[in-house]
């Protein structure tokens, strides 16, 4: 049996680090913010190359608080991907104002930049790209976009620990990038985490505020905030896991290139593709399969767990029935939607699992 994820492989191979940091939080009541959490920041900070991390609850609450703080609510207009999870459309709700659906590419699946431009409108404030599967986002076109018509950035990183575009980390693009650390991503706590970050100490101020009361010193409230704290449990295992991101990372993008091998023949299916000079960290090995749905119980019969990220594209969900959109606006991800596939993909995974998952899959066009 092959898992989609197997997170119990990664806690054997750094169990002593984990269970010594836990019980440092325990030994220290460090629960709720405190040493290693601030920690945790500074590290990730570092690891990023930018002044300020500012840790919240999950990665959910990093989109919310993030726009927030820059003042977008009711009235405005965010231009999001139609293929995400469904957090960066929600939290843009969430804080009252307009999710705008915009279409993506065909092999890359991140947001088009040409089809950012046609939904701008007056009330525009932000674009958030969000780096796909660990596949940045085309950032240099996305930024000149927003420069040209003053919007705001905000970069949706859950997927996307470590990746780059020439060398220069996604997260450091934007005005304000977000990360979650929910316990399957490339960095991952146990538990929910999450955090945003960028250089603008003003922003910083005011997420800050935001994620915990409207307090920088205990009982000084200068807003009314929310509770969106992270735990000290949760900050000591992400600063022992931080340390070895880019070994898993590293780890990924040969599991990746071992599939591709051995799938490259076959006519029937399509791998991921990638961009000269991007580092995709594939938080998600998707391929295009014909007969999806097929080979998907063909594998499952032979054991492979598979997964679907995502069935529906967001405005083809119920939550957006309501949306003005026509549905022509989005043929790219809708055309591609049927024959995505996400296959096993983590660090641990051996050679020997990758060759069965893919002569299964041939075993299934062969027959
Ligand atoms: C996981 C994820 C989030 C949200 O993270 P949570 O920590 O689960 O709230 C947001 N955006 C994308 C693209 C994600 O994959």
């Amino acid at each position: 049996m092959i898992k989609f994820v197997d997170l119990k492989r990664q806690y054997d191979s750094n169990k002593k680090e984990i269970d010594d940091a836990i019980s440092s939080v325990i030994e220290g009541t460090a629960f709720i913010g405190g040493k290693y959490v601030e920690s945790f920041a500074d590290e990730f900070a570092k690891y990023l190359g930018v002044k300020h991390c500012i840790t919240c609850a999950n990665g959910t609450d990093a989109i919310e608080i993030a726009l927030k703080a820059l003042g977008i609510g009711k009235g405005d207009e965010v231009i999001v991907p139609t293929h995400t999870w469904i957090s960066t459309s929600e939290a843009v709700s969430l804080v009252g104002a307009k999710p705008v659906f915009a279409d993506t590419l065909s092999y890359y699946y991140t947001i088009n930049p040409h089809e950012i431009e046609k939904h701008i409108t007056p009330a525009t404030k932000a674009i958030i790209p969000v780096h796909l599967y660990g596949l940045p986002a085309d950032m240099d076109s996305i930024m000149l976009i927003a420069k040209k018509h003053k919007l705001f950035v905000l970069e949706d990183c859950a997927q996307a620990h470590g990746a780059k575009i020439d060398g220069k980390l996604a997260g450091t693009f934007g005005d304000f990038a977000t990360f979650s650390f929910y316990p399957s991503k490339n960095l991952g706590a146990f538990g929910d985490a999450g955090c945003i970050v960028t250089n603008n100490d003003d922003l910083t101020e005011k997420a800050t505020l935001i994620a915990n009361h409207g307090q920088l010193i205990k009982h000084e409230h200068k807003i009314e905030g929310r509770n969106s704290r992270l735990d000290g449990i949760q900050g000591a295992i992400l600063t022992a896991k931080l340390r070895h991101l880019n070994k898993w990372n590293k780890q990924r993008i040969s599991n990746a290139k071992i599939y591709n091998e051995h799938l490259k023949d076959i006519q029937q299916v399509r791998t991921p593709s990638s961009i000269e000079g991007f580092t995709h960290v594939y938080y998600v090995y998707c391929i295009k399969a014909l007969d999806r749905n097929k080979l998907r119980e063909h594998l499952s019969a032979k054991g492979i767990e598979t997964a679907i990220h995502y069935p529906k594209m967001l405005p083809m969900l119920d939550a957006y029935k309501h949306i003005e959109q026509s549905h022509d606006e989005f043929k790219m991800s809708y055309e591609y939607q049927p024959y995505i596939l996400s296959l096993p993909m983590y660090p641990e995974l051996t050679d020997e699992e990758i060759k069965y998952i893919c002569d299964s899959i041939k075993e299934f066009y062969s027959k």
